[in-house]
Parts: C-alpha cells; sequence; structure tokens
C-alpha cells in the first residue's frame, strides 16, 4: 500500500482489541543432517559457502566453494566438516550448507610406528607435546594430512609426524566413539571461549525458542563446549551449561564480531509478510487480498533464499495477525542482518498507478540494502518506481538494515495479472536473493 495508506492502516489498527490469534515464528533452520562419521565426500548445496579455519562462524574465513563442489570430509565436529579443498588446503564448512549423500564406509588405518614418536596436540612441530610413543607401537590413524597424522592416543586425539608412521595396510572402521574423542580433542585444542558483546540468554537448547536458563550480563566469558547450527553449546564459569547465538558473542581468536554475514549463505534474513489475518491489507482489481500475495511472495523469497543457504525467519508463515510492533522485535530477537517487508501498493483509483518501490527509513543503516535490492529488481517485470524515505512502523522502530517492499500496485490490472503469478513471485524472489548476494558481498553496513 501507499505510504500514506499504511499509516492510515496502522491508526485503524490500533483500534482494534488486541486479539493476536496467533504469533507464530517459523524459524526455517539449518537442515541439521545426521552426521556422519565414515561419510567421505560431500558436495556443496548452497550457491557459495565460506571455508573457515575452524568449526564455527567464529573462526576467519579462508576461502569459498561454490555449487557442485565435491570436497573430501576429513573429519567432523558437531555441524561442520573439516575438508580438502583444491591445492591440497584443509578447511572447515558448516554441514547444513552441503549435502553429504555419499555415505561410505570410512576407515581408520592400523600401523606402527617405526621409531620413539613425539605425540603432540597439533600438526605442527612447536605443538604442546601430549607424550612420546615408542618404536613399533601399535596405532589408528584416522587421517593424514600433508606430513601429519592423527591417531587416537591415550583416549584423544593426537598427531605424529607421518615420517615415522608404517601403515599396515589393513584398516579397521573409525568407530564413532574414537570420532567423537576425536571432535571432542579438536574442541579441547582450539580451546575456544567466547564472550558476550551485550547482555545475552543462556539457553536450555539451541535456537531462539530454546527455554532461558539464563541471563548473562555483557563481557561474560564462556568456555565453548560444542556447537549446533549457529548456536555454541558453552560452560559458565560456576558450572551452568547452555546455549547462546553465536552472533551475541566474540571470540579472542580473532576479536571481531560474528555478527557480520559476510555472505548471503551465513545471514539470517528476517522477511515480513504484510498484513494478515483480520487485517487484509489493500484490495486488488477482483477484490483479492493484498495479505494473500504478500504471503505468496514471501514463501517463494523464502525458499530461493533458503536454497542460496541463508538463514531464514518469517515474521508469519501462515494467514495469521501479527502486529506491526511484533515485527522489528523479531527482527531484534535473531539479530537479523537483513530485514525485508513485503508489500503491494494502492492507488486511490483503479488504473492509477503502476511499478515496484523500495521504500528505506534510515539513510546511514538501510540505504545501502535499499539500493542493492532496487537494481537488483529493476528487470522483475513491473515498472521501478525507484528507492524512497518511507516512515514504516516497521521500518521505523527497526534496529536492523530494513527495506519494505511494495511490489506492484495491486489494483492496477497489468502489475496485478503479474502479482498473482507464480512466476512473478519467483522472479522476485530470484531478485531479491541476487540483491541481497550483491549486498553482503559490497560489505553490509550495519
Ligand atoms: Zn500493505
Amino acid at each position: 500500500m501507499r505510504k500514506e495508506q499504511c499509516q492510515a492502516e496502522r491508526s485503524h489498527l490500533k483500534r482494534w482489541p488486541l486479539i493476536i490469534l496467533t504469533t507464530t515464528l517459523l524459524i526455517i533452520a539449518v537442515v541439521t543432517t545426521a552426521l556422519l562419521a565414515n561419510t567421505r565426500n560431500v558436495d556443496v548445496d548452497a550457491t557459495v559457502v565460506n571455508v573457515r579455519r575452524g568449526p564455527g562462524l567464529a573462526y576467519g574465513v579462508e576461502g569459498q566453494v561454490t555449487h557442485g563442489a565435491r570436497l573430501a570430509i576429513l573429519g567432523e565436529k558437531n555441524s561442520w566438516y573439516r575438508v580438502r579443498l583444491p591445492g591440497n588446503k584443509v578447511g572447515w564448512v558448516a554441514s547444513w550448507l552441503v549435502n553429504n549423500n555419499e555415505a561410505t564406509t570410512g576407515d581408520a588405518k592400523t600401523g606402527v610406528t617405526t621409531a620413539a614418536v613425539n605425540v603432540r596436540a597439533s600438526s605442527t612441530a612447536n605443538a604442546r607435546k601430549l607424550g612420546t610413543l615408542k618404536s613399533g607401537a601399535k596405532i589408528k590413524v584416522v587421517y593424514q594430512e600433508g606430513a601429519w597424522s592423527q591417531i587416537i592416543y591415550d583416549g584423544t586425539a593426537a598427531w605424529i609426524s607421518s615420517k615415522y608412521v608404517k601403515l599396515d595396510g589393513a584398516s579397521t572402521n573409525v568407530s564413532t566413539s574414537d570420532q567423537a574423542l576425536a571432535n571432542a580433542s579438536a574442541a579441547a585444542a582450539a580451546n575456544l571461549s567466547v564472550t558476550t558483546k551485550r547482555n545475552a540468554n543462556l539457553r536450555n537448547s539451541a535456537g531462539i525458542n530454546g527455554s532461558v536458563a539464563k541471563n548473562l550480563p555483557a563481557n561474560t566469558k564462556l568456555a565453548v563446549i560444542g556447537e549446533s547450527g549457529e548456536w555454541y553449546e558453552v560452560k559458565t564459569n560456576s558450572g551452568t551449561t547452555g546455549y547462546v547465538a553465536s552472533w551475541v558473542v566474540t571470540t579472542p581468536s580473532n576479536g571481531t564480531s560474528t555478527t557480520t554475514a559476510t555472505s548471503l549463505s551465513e545471514a539470517t534474513i528476517v522477511l515480513d509478510p504484510g498484513h494478515g489475518g483480520s487485517d487484509t491489507g489493500a484490495l486488488s482489481t477482483g477484490d483479492k487480498y493484498e495479505k494473500t500475495y504478500t504471503l505468496r511472495t514471501a514463501e517463494a523469497i523464502r525458499s530461493a533464499l533458503a536454497a542460496a543457504g541463508a538463514n531464514v525467519v518469517m515474521t508469519r508463515s501462515s494467514d495469521t495477525f501479527v502486529s506491526l510492533a511484533k515485527r522489528p522485535k523479531i527482527a531484534h530477537q535473531v539479530k537479523a542482518d537483513a530485514f525485508i517487508s513485503i508489500h503491494f501498493d494502492s492507488s486511490p483509483q483503479t488504473n492509477e498507478a503502476s511499478g515496484h518501490t523500495v521504500y528505506y527509513y534510515s539513510s546511514k543503516k538501510d540505504i545501502s540494502l535499499a539500493r542493492n535490492l532496487n537494481t537488483a529488481l529493476k528487470g522483475v517485470g513491473t515498472p521501478s518506481r525507484g528507492i524512497e524515505f518511507g516512515d514504516f512502523e516497521v521500518l521505523r522502530d527497526n534496529q536492523q538494515p530494513s527495506v519494505l517492499l511494495e511490489m506492484g500496485y495491486i489494483n492496477d490490472n497489468s502489475d496485478f495479472s503479474k502479482i498473482r503469478t507464480t512466476a512473478y513471485q519467483q522472479r522476485v524472489a530470484a531478485d531479491v536473493v541476487e540483491g541481497l548476494r550483491s549486498y553482503f558481498e559490497n560489505g553490509a553496513q550495519h
């Protein structure tokens, strides 16, 4: 709807009794796949996946792999895979961005040491020494990397020089417990701890729907004991365990915020289908409701974003009423990297106006998002009316980068003939994905 009309609508809504039929917050969560330690290859599902130096979003990006790439799995920790990359590099990718459809049996090789050898915590000569193995000691090699072999030592994963390893050719399966030990050890070796950037909730399960176990003040140091999707499993000084969102903590290892999504595949996007439930929005030329098409379009965007690897949260995913005040709050709750509200315009008389408009509120935090989306939407099929300032509550009260898209005039015959089609909805979706991709690549402004 037009700005004036949406404002009128807001004041109208205030007169409604506060009957909230259902407030649905649907997290299109990361697909948590069962992690098979003995899977050998994964295919990259998302368009672009960051390869990180360690198993978590807190680690720096060392490269990227693109859709269709096949990566050999060297190890696995919680929801991250350690993979071999072209050029024999090694890095970590999020398991929910790759597809492990090739479940073959993985082997650990057995062997013996050919000399007395130092056992180290990681694969460098100056790494902490865990002990020594005598010549001829039986070893189980989990995997080899360059000059180093990872073995199970004293119930934990450790490294010895491959020079002193003689594999006996026979193989045994890596047992799950061995793999678990290797994983636990990797976490311990990394000795990762995080610090809350602000007041944060310690939850009993990973996800914003998890019940709150404790409120943590800013600057609370937490030991990382595991990871689940975008959540860290942590332990406080007093021994309480729980989960915190990765985007509310910093790590001393790189000292930088983990909030900034460096690519679309790691971003959290909140999609806000306008209106819903008793709030029908504007009427089309054939008396159809705006709320129906905002949801259909948002659903198309949701699918396209999920395919690109983004974490998508919808302010509503069915025909329900969600207050205007609640919508930006959802964006705050999940610390969205971008909030996109979907609407359709309406002119006082039918067939008076046509085209789509990208609205922003803040010329600081929103304008870059608006520009990138506007550029991407230029060829969507309805004329572009450009970028405009819009004093909408969902933008005004929003602390996250946010825009409101009016994707055509619903009471214009030409626009509505497009708006109602799946083809248009999917084109909008593809263009929004493209706009977000360029937004994050050009350096999102937060
Ligand atoms: Zn509207």
